[in-house]
């Protein structure tokens, strides 16, 4: 028999009601920012043996070693064994951290996989609220929501900086990057139904994620698969099936069957949403998108801005400015938040030409989605290195600039028609 624990033992509250709360950097103790510094969060599936439950380990610096301010690396790795768990469960597992984490009264939590971001409010930690309380948390949310497939759970918590490294590169990135790859035999065509995601809605209350094998969430944690494994685990929960028997245009991604599934996860707030534009009823985006793009009239093409990149882009905005015009769960034709591996699809705003609109990205992005995006443009249009086309912040921040490089090196986007 499984019984669910009600209490956790925090010296805070925990409840939905505080999901939505925002700390501000004027009332906060400490942050955590993968963004920054290296941090990480990973559910590991495990032997029974090698599981003891309940057991929550912090190697590092508590909460109370830490400077009033600071930014700091935190990596958490959840163990947990079970004889009807699989490793398809855990990036499921995983997302829900987010959500768990959140609902700590004075404490704030955005992002995920390695790009996570944590506050913890001056008030929590004047309550007593350490690390090991987050390892608290998420042993008694994961033994309660996955009790179908948990039987033994165990938590790790890094805050020493160079564990948070060596987990991050050694442990976690692999572990993703192998998630990933198990996705690149899947198009949308091969498969029957896609999946909705609504697990954002706390934040934006209107925001539907059309999940399907060439376009995972925006949030970049949830792929075709995770969304299948969710809806697996929890049929009435955030991801319910969608099924792509009706198409309308296939050229724009649009289906009767998806417009009737957005129209009722959205409370009638979005009627049509295209899978493959962002200029005919994109998409909305939440708050968690790991980048953004818009388009550069100029070079008839768009800009990517991904969360980590501080400075300019040629449209004269920062990411946190675009990011400002984007989320809330409204359609904002011309821009649009989406995930990193996004970029490399044969999807990426189809409707638009594809990928050869993309005419700038900062170098970090550029490099980070290099391979992929070459292999895509190799393939759609024969282009060999199609990155080298592609400007960055070293190459230029104005839109003048960008286009005589993008003259200079033929890119393929100014012999386009215009978008708007
Ligand atoms: Fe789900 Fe989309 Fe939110 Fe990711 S961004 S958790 S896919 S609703
Ligand atoms: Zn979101």
């Amino acid at each position: 028999i499984k019984i669910k624990i009600t209490n956790i033992d925090i010296p805070v509250a925990f409840a939905s009601a505080f999901e939505g709360e925002i700390i501000r950097r004027k009332d906060m103790q400490v942050e955590f920012d993968g963004s920054r510094v290296d941090c990480a969060e990973l559910v590991h599936t495990c032997d029974a043996s090698e599981v003891e439950d309940h057991k929550i380990t912090v190697v590092g610096p508590e909460v109370d070693d830490m400077e009033l301010g600071s930014k700091n690396s935190i990596a958490y790795v959840v163990k947990v064994a079970g004889k009807n768990m699989q490793p398809d469960f855990e990036p499921v597992i995983e997302r829900k951290f987010h959500n768990y984490i959140n609902c700590i009264e004075g404490v704030y939590h955005t992002g995920q996989r390695d790009m996570q971001r944590i506050r913890i409010s001056k008030d929590a930690f004047a309550a007593g609220f350490k690390i090991k309380h987050i390892g608290e948390v998420l042993y008694t949310q994961v033994k309660n929501e996955f009790d179908a497939v948990v039987d033994k759970c165990e938590v790790i918590i890094y805050t020493d900086p160079a564990e948070c490294t060596r987990i991050r590169h050694e442990v976690a990135i692999p572990i993703f990057e192998k998630r990933d790859d198990r996705l690149n035999t899947l198009t949308d065509e091969s498969v029957d139904v896609y999946y909705s995601c609504i697990l954002c809605q706390a934040f934006s209350p209107s925001h539907v994620c059309v999940v399907t094998p060439e376009r995972l969430g925006l949030c970049g944690a949830v792929s075709w698969l995770d969304a299948k494994a969710t809806n697996e685990l929890d049929p009435n929960g955030p991801c319910q099936v969608i099924t792509k028997e009706r198409p309308i245009d296939e050229n724009l991604g649009s289906y009767e069957d998806v417009d009737e599934a957005v129209k009722k996860l959205s409370q009638g707030a979005l009627e049509h949403v295209t899978l493959y534009s962002i200029m005919q009823d994109p998409m909305t985006s939440c708050g968690c998108f790991e980048c953004i793009c818009g388009i550069e009239p100029f070079s008839n093409g768009v800009v990517i801005a991904n969360r980590e990149y501080a400075g300019m882009t040629p449209l004269g905005m920062t990411f946190s400015e675009m990011a400002s015009m984007t989320g809330g769960g409204v359609q904002t034709p011309g821009f649009m938040g989406h995930g990193k591996h996004f970029i490399s699809s044969k999807k990426f705003m189809k409707a638009e030409g594809g990928i050869e609109r993309i005419v700038w990205m900062p170098k970090e992005l550029k490099e980070f989605v290099a391979e992929r995006l070459n292999k895509t443009a190799n393939e759609l249009y024969g282009i060999e290195n199609f990155t080298d086309m592609i400007g960055d912040e070293t190459i230029a921040t104005d839109p003048e600039t960008l286009v005589g490089f993008l003259t200079e090196k033929g890119h393929p986007a100014l012999a386009l028609d215009p978008m708007m």
